[in-house]
């Protein structure tokens, strides 16, 4: 990035994203002095050629900006020393999104941006956004909170895509953020640790949308819905999605067909029943999202069509990974607690359920709607009596112990059963950390240990 050409920066977060988005700045000819709490993010960015140096000592008088991680408190709990030092001496303080935004503005500012917020299904909607856009052609380039720093994406350029997951820490960070479409999916109470109240989250979701040449958001639930209307009374194009309700105008989803609305007047866009990797009211206002953004920038609809039809969906989140006969095996290792497997329960009709792990609190309680829709669990890990307990009478299950024995025990139950189609699912609702490192590692395992069944085909 050339913004900060030939001046002076001050960086802090050397993990994550920091260290990739220091060596961008170097490149780009700036001279960045940066610092971490971590001695060993320090060593390696020094190793890595960045200078470093506690910068309670640096001359902040010299800074044309602190660049900050998206990990690092702005203002909640408090502000973070370095911010602090920022505000006292005047320097402005942004994020990798906002040094991104800039470059697109002084190099390509038509380059299509379509940046993704909202507190689930961000990465669900950018992934497939970028599948969308791919499989129609476009020269695409896919990051941000998803996993890929943004400045470590190629340049803009004329022509050239950009899908980009924001978490509100990084709308934080980005003042003068312009998508040409941002989508808002939800707002649900979380990560108020960091920001205090729902309304100061709310807040900063709204500027993503806000600053959007077409504004996407989802309207069900009350702080988006009021967040759509304050935004298209200013003068913004919005774009309205649904899962719950019918539309005049904007794109919705009634069960899994996928409609477009235009002046009260709805049309059946497309036809997600049958498309595995799309399953759940939750994938619907994901793929209406991804709908709304492609349409907004000018993609044809056949191709958006084609393309929701071949979407491989993401690793670990509700991912069908095998299949033997009418038996689907899923992997839903993401869902490490209760909330989070609960869209992958309520997506399944007849489920054989891998649970288990390191306990959270609150336990599967909070599931017990979907029991009925379990023929019987294997419970795995610390969580296992605990889980027990819960299921009771009311649901069959076992104690597995391992992920493996209870994939071979699933697998086989589920083999004779006879008639319609039936998951054998990982959708743990714990932590992963009694048995697996992580729950990619678990989710890995999971895989592994279901390509080993006899007579399996790999979706993956
Ligand atoms: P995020 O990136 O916002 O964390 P993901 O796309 O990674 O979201 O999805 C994580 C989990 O959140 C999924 O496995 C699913 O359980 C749930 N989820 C996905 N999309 C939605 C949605 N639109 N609304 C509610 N929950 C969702």
């Amino acid at each position: 990035v050339t913004t900060f050409n030939g001046r002076k920066v001050a960086l802090f977060g050397l993990g994550g994203s920091g260290l990739a988005t220091a060596q961008a700045l170097v490149a780009g000819g700036a001279d960045v002095t940066a610092w971490d709490d971590n001695p060993d993010s320090v060593e390696k960015a020094a190793a890595a050629g960045v200078a470093t140096l506690d910068l309670r000592e640096a001359d902040w008088g010299a800074f044309s900006a602190l660049v900050l991680s998206p990990g690092v408190p702005l203002t909640h709990p408090k502000p973070h020393w370095s911010v602090d030092l920022a505000q006292q001496t005047g320097v402005e303080i942004i994020g990798d999104v906002e040094l991104f935004v800039r470059e697109r503005r002084s190099h390509a500012p038509d380059c299509p941006f379509i940046a993704i917020t909202g507190t689930n299904g961000k990465s669900t909607t950018t992934a497939l956004i970028a599948h969308l856009l791919r499989t129609s052609g476009r020269d695409t380039q896919l990051g941000g909170n998803i996993g890929t720093a943004v400045l470590t994406l190629d340049p803009p350029k004329a022509g050239r895509f950009y899908v980009v997951e924001c978490s509100s820490y990084q709308i934080d960070l980005a003042p003068t953020i312009e998508p040409t479409a941002g989508i808002l999916l939800n707002l649900t109470p979380d990560h108020l640790d960091r920001h205090g109240t729902m309304q100061h989250y709310a807040d900063i979701k709204e500027r993503l949308v806000a600053g959007s040449r077409t504004a996407i958001v989802g309207v069900d639930d009350s702080f988006s819905s009021l967040i759509a209307d304050r935004v298209e009374q200013a003068g913004t194009k919005v774009v309205r999605i649904s899962r719950r309700h019918v539309l005049a105008d904007g794109i919705y989803a009634e069960g899994a067909r996928l409609m477009r609305a235009h002046g009260g007047t709805s049309t059946l866009f497309a036809d997600l029943a049958d498309i595995q990797t799309l399953r759940g009211a939750h994938n619907a206002q994901n793929a209406a999202a991804a709908v709304a953004a492609c349409l907004a920038v000018g993609i044809d609809e056949k191709h958006i069509v084609d393309g929701l039809a071949s979407f491989p969906g993401l690793k670990h989140r509700m991912q069908p990974i095998a299949k033997i006969g009418e038996i689907v095996f899923v992997n839903d290792s993401k869902a490490t607690n209760a909330d989070a497997a609960a869209p992958a329960l309520s997506s399944y009709d007849r489920i054989y359920w891998i649970a288990g792990g390191l306990p959270k609190e609150g336990g599967i309680t909070s599931l017990a709607p979907f029991f009925p829709k379990i023929a019987k669990a294997y419970l795995i890990g610390e969580a296992a009596p605990v889980f027990a307990a819960t299921l009771g009478d009311t649901v069959p299950y076992e104690i597995s112990g391992t992920l493996e024995r209870a994939v071979a025990r699933a697998a086989a139950d589920a083999a004779r059963e006879r008639g319609g189609p039936v998951a054998v699912m990982l959708s743990p609702a714990c932590a992963s950390f009694d048995q697996y490192k992580n729950f990619e590692v678990r989710g890995d395992a999971f895989v592994g240990h279901v390509a080993a069944l006899e007579g399996v085909t790999m979706l993956i």
